[in-house]
């Protein structure tokens, strides 16, 4: 490696390892991976799989490249030879911005399971220049600016394939670049990321999201999820959905046909994953595609049927997809007949008008045309999948009970315990060896060490280590400079009102008010935040305001700062993740019981050694039976006590803010003196009223058996002997939440690839 790493700088910048620049050393690196990564045989099979999905949030790649292809240490060796550390290197990736949040990081962690296990698949997406946004921290708000992380040399890899996707009023270019995706010791998979090739960057400016949504040719591929509050935005959105999915499954076609596969027997030979409902309009095109070749309608139909499969990730009724047919018609014309067949053959078969795809108010239910044409459905979560079944697609599930099943998500331990927890994972190692890496529930072996005081001790001084390099993190990312002695209790995520982050605000009045009182805490407590809210998202912004504000309060008020502080991580991505989470000691997971899917964030910390706080909701419910009560802090109202409110219209916000006078005292200091004059009014005063007025996601509901709770957390962590027992057995059973395990399932019950 280091030959060529030579030859690389000398080649490009006629330097070597001793006289480069980081730049160019991360450049060779970067190429030099690369090469490696392409030179993988390719994981083949007489089937295979095409995993698509809108959002892929792969995260950087170099150092994970590094680790799979079993080069890692070998590289740390070389730089450090000539004075470098590859974590600093690192550092100057770009990381790309193709994701959102769970669901891409999820698409990520699969296709680097699926490549690890050895099985056929790739992953079908779009390569946006601009990515999401940007988040930045402005007088105490969440200002969006682009993103553009797309590089000279990059892990994008141009390739010869090119398609032409039609539209209505044109016909659009669809080019390809391929990520190479290195499974861990084993072969490659490969991320297609298709890109329109007239697309434009100079049409948005500068620290700006905002450009012309009716410039199709130039927009198409330049933000992911552009704003969709108007209707040119919604428009845009099924121009980007119907151009990854035409050129995926003409992408998908041409593959079968190289291979010389008779497209009648496609499904032998590829099975399509829709990933949500971004990527449904694949079947009906899939059709239409397939009877240009030479099938009726019904064949097709048929065909395609036994190809597709859906993945429901969310019952939050505003996130289930339903387009207008008017829209379809403008951009799509082409889909119409097949979608109204579709429907036609839904109509003749049931009289439940619940199930129709094109409802009466002509709308598209994307989901509806996934459960009827698709041969499989499942769920995230255990819970999840028992919620969708008995309530939420109930009326599918009486139709067809054999095509629903239950794929709890996973987290690829790769990267959220190998590289992001190098410290952990060899202590780790030396205590159980090696074979956890390939088997992650071997980490059960840790278990006989849970009374080894040398061991427990060893876990609390790798948090400590954690926590210092996250505060050198933060002191350098945004001049802030935490206490590496304090609890850390993390809540990171989007942010939207069903995960409660205004929950966890209301605690931090709370706190800040006791401690006003004279009551202080035994151990400083550092609350962390880190969030991007949709940029439409009013009241999530508002959220995002309210934090800030209380950290401007705390940071200013010496009373309150040396023990009780709120902080906001700007920009959260997968690289920020990577730093804080090994850090905590706290996991908040205090979604409403029964909107949270499952998460994945709830496994990365699990696995990095902080417990749980949490409602009965996704994955935090099969934690609890993985851990045993004792180990995890669960609180709240439960899902089906939850279900039951919504069903009954019962659940009435006002009613607990004027009985409970504690409730009213936190709920009124967000438009008290006090933050008013650090923020703006307008926007306290709008989630001041929706939280009494309002409060969809029932914050209020659980928001006093959360401060008791938090308060028994505070205080268990006094007990440093069992509060690191509860440490040890929660990485000891985070085994199970590995996605290799998740990817093992897929292809059991849904994909029979090999
Ligand atoms: C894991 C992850 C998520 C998902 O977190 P949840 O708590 O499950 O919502 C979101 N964003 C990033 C950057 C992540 O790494």
């Amino acid at each position: 490696m280091e030959e060529k790493l030579e030859a690389l700088l000398a080649g490009r910048f006629q330097k070597n390892l001793d006289n480069c620049t980081k730049e160019e050393l991360f450049e060779a690196l970067l190429l030099f991976t690369r090469e490696a990564a392409e030179k993988l045989p390719a994981n083949t099979g007489r089937k295979k799989l095409y995993y698509i999905s809108a959002e892929f949030l792969i995260g950087k790649l170099l150092s994970n490249n590094l680790i799979n292809l079993g080069l890692y240490e070998e590289a740390e060796k070389i730089l450090k030879k000539h004075g470098y550390e590859l974590c600093e290197i690192e550092e100057l990736e770009a990381e790309p911005s193709l994701g959102n949040g769970g669901l891409g990081r999820l698409a990520a962690c699969f296709l680097d399971s699926i490549a690890t296990l050895g099985l056929p698949g790739d992953g079908i997406g779009l390569n946006y220049h601009f990515g999401l946004f940007q988040q930045k921290f402005q007088n105490h708000k969440q200002k969006e600016v682009k993103n553009p992380w797309i590089t000279k040399e990059s892990w994008l890899m141009k390739q010869p394939d090119s398609f032409l996707v039609q539209f209505k009023d044109f016909a659009a270019e669809a080019v390809l670049y391929d990520i190479a995706v290195p499974g861990y010791e084993s072969g490659c998979g490969r991320l297609h990321l298709f890109d329109v090739k007239t697309v434009d960057e100079r049409i948005v400016p500068e620290d700006s999201i905002d450009f012309d949504k009716e410039a199709i040719r130039k927009n198409l591929t330049l933000f992911l999820y552009p704003d969709d509050s108007d209707d040119a935005g919604r428009k845009l959105r099924i121009y980007q959905q119907y151009f990854m999915v035409s050129s995926g499954a003409q992408l998908i076609l041409k593959e079968c046909e190289q291979q010389g596969y008779d497209l009648r027997k496609l499904h032998e030979h590829v099975v399509i994953q829709i990933n949500d409902t971004h990527p449904s309009m694949v079947i009906p095109e899939l059709i239409r595609l397939l009877q240009e070749k030479g099938f009726s309608m019904d064949e097709a139909i048929d065909t395609v049927s036994k190809t597709c499969a859906y993945t429901n990730h969310t019952i939050l009724a505003e996130a289930l997809e339903k387009w207008p047919l008017e829209y379809l018609e403008e951009v799509v014309p082409q889909l119409i007949p097949v979608i109204k067949e579709l429907d036609k053959k839904v109509r003749k078969k049931y009289a439940d008008e619940s199930v129709y795809i094109i409802d009466e108010n002509e709308r598209v239910h994307m989901a509806h045309m996934d459960i009827h044409y698709g041969f499989s459905v499942n769920g995230v979560a255990a819970l999840h999948t028992e919620i969708l079944k008995k309530s939420e697609l109930k009326n599918f599930y009486d139709i067809y009970p054999e095509k629903f099943n239950n794929k709890t998500n996973g987290i690829t331990f790769r990267r959220w315990f190998l590289h992001c927890n190098r410290q952990l994972s060899k202590y780790v190692e030396d205590l159980i060896g090696n074979g956890f890496k390939k088997n992650a529930e071997e980490l059960e072996k840790l278990l006989v060490y849970k009374d080894d005081e040398k061991v427990l001790q060893r876990l609390a001084e790798i948090k400590l280590e954690k926590k210092l390099e996250f505060k050198k993190f933060m002191e350098e990312t945004q001049g802030i400079e935490i206490n590496e002695n304090s609890i850390i209790d993390v809540q990171v995520k989007r942010l939207h009102e069903y995960k409660r982050q205004q929950m966890n605000a209301l605690y931090a009045i709370y706190k800040y008010l006791d401690i006003k009182a004279g009551n202080k805490p035994k151990r400083p407590i550092t609350m962390i935040f880190g969030a991007k809210a949709a940029p439409a998202y009013v009241i999530a912004k508002d959220i995002i305001h309210l934090i800030l504000c209380l950290q401007e309060l705390i940071e200013n008020d010496p009373e309150v700062c040396p023990y009780f502080r709120v902080l906001m991580i700007e920009n959260y991505n997968v690289s920020k993740a990577a730093k804080v989470i090994p850090a905590a000691d706290i996991s908040e997971q205090i979604s409403l019981a029964s909107k949270e899917a499952s998460g994945t964030g709830n496994m990365k910390f699990m696995l990095n050694g902080a417990l749980t706080l949490g409602t009965e909701d996704g994955a935090n419910v099969e934690i609890r039976d993985l851990v045993g009560e004792e180990n995890i802090y669960i609180f709240g109202k439960k899902p089906q006590e939850v279900l039951d409110l919504y069903a009954e219209s019962a659940y009435c916000a006002k009613d607990i803010y004027k009985k409970d006078s504690l409730i009213q005292k936190l709920v009124d200091f967000i438009t008290g003196k006090e933050l008013l004059a650090i923020g703006e009014k307008e926007s306290l005063s709008r989630l001041h009223k929706e939280l009494i007025g309002k409060d969809w996601f029932m914050t209020l509901l659980d928001t006093r058996e959360y401060i008791r709770i938090k308060e028994q957390v505070y205080a268990d962590y006094e007990n440093q002997k069992e509060w690191n027992q509860k440490v040890l057995i929660n990485i000891a059973k985070a085994g199970f939440f590995s996605s290799d395990r998740t990817i093992a399932q897929y292809n059991e019950g849904i994909w029979h690839l090999k």
